[in-house]
């Protein structure tokens, strides 16, 4: 069984449909796979209508999260919750709250590239974007690719949209312990993501994961495109030592990224157990 567990469509910042994702899910020979867009549930319909049988679809989102950095400052962490109610109004509200950070904030990032002469226009790049999708910074990197202004999202992210660079501009993301507790409280299953993801920046200590494990993190991403081999060594001792369940995904972006669905996979206990806890919290939350 092949499971690939983080994925993103046109619904956040990757280049397929929700339907061509599924449709690539299912040529690239795999089971199951979960979409997780940036801040939002708008893909899942789609997504769900496409699945063919024999294939199983994971409903979740990636969540836009910080968390201290132990030095009085934050940095930027990414949390999966799975199969979380998508009725519940406090996490549907935080997302709403997140999406429009990300259009205010990307707007900004046009704004101040226009503003030195690059060939961007703020409005329509928030304009061509469906409703309900997640606003990023891959958007704008794709603009300048189509203006010429650079050959490639990647030279887009090292010239001009790293984080801490000119155009950058910040978020209000969420408490990563609140989020934690936000996903539990609707039935989901918290997992953290790329937590040693470290050309994105600085990542979180140790410390950090066992305080989140005890705010009620359920597991870590230890597979994933930009681990290293010692990273995911520490990761999985780490996760064994705090008994959080460990998974393996692509974090798949279709063209804006070069992760191919399936690169990384999870263990097929692993989901078993990710299933559990949210039916586990099903039944508590009908017995009250
Ligand atoms: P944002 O959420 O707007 O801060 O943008 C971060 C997103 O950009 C991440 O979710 C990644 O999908 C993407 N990203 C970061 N670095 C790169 C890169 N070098 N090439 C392509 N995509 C990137
Ligand atoms: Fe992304
Ligand atoms: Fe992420
Ligand atoms: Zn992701």
């Amino acid at each position: 069984m092949r499971i690939d567990l983080h994925t993103h469509s046109t619904a956040s910042d990757g280049t397929d449909t929700p339907a061509e994702l599924v449709a690539t899910a299912v040529a690239a020979g795999l089971d199951v796979i979960a979409l997780t867009d940036h801040d939002t549930t708008a893909g899942w319909a789609e997504a769900v209508d496409a699945v063919p049988a024999g294939v199983r679809l994971i409903r979740g989102a990636e969540f836009s999260c910080t968390a201290p950095d132990g030095r009085g400052g934050h940095i930027s962490v990414h949390l999966l919750g799975y199969l979380f109610d998508p009725a519940s109004e406090a996490l549907m509200a935080e997302q709403a709250r997140l999406r429009e950070e990300r259009r205010v904030r990307l707007h900004t990032m046009a704004q101040r590239m226009a503003a030195d002469g690059f060939p961007v226009d703020p409005d329509a790049l928030l304009d061509d974007l469906p409703q309900h999708a997640s606003a990023g910074r891959p958007h704008l990197a794709r603009a300048l690719v189509s203006a010429g202004v650079v050959g490639s999202v990647d030279e887009a992210f090292r010239r001009y949209l790293v984080t801490g660079g000119r155009y950058y501009t910040g978020r209000a993301d969420t408490d990563v312990s609140a989020a934690v507790r936000m996903v539990r409280a609707a039935g989901g299953v918290p997992v953290l993501a790329h937590a040693m993801a470290r050309r994105r920046g600085p990542v979180v200590g140790p410390g950090v994961i066992d305080e989140l494990a005890a705010e009620g993190l359920a597991g870590v991403e230890v597979d994933h495109p930009d681990h290293t081999g010692e990273d995911r060594a520490a990761l999985r001792d780490l996760a064994a030592a705090l008994d959080l369940l460990t998974t393996g995904s692509s974090d798949y972006h279709g063209a804006n990224k070069t992760a191919y669905l399936g690169q990384e996979t999870t263990d097929p206990e692993a989901l078993e157990r990710i299933e559990e806890l949210a039916a586990r919290s099903c039944i508590a939350a009908v017995g009250g």
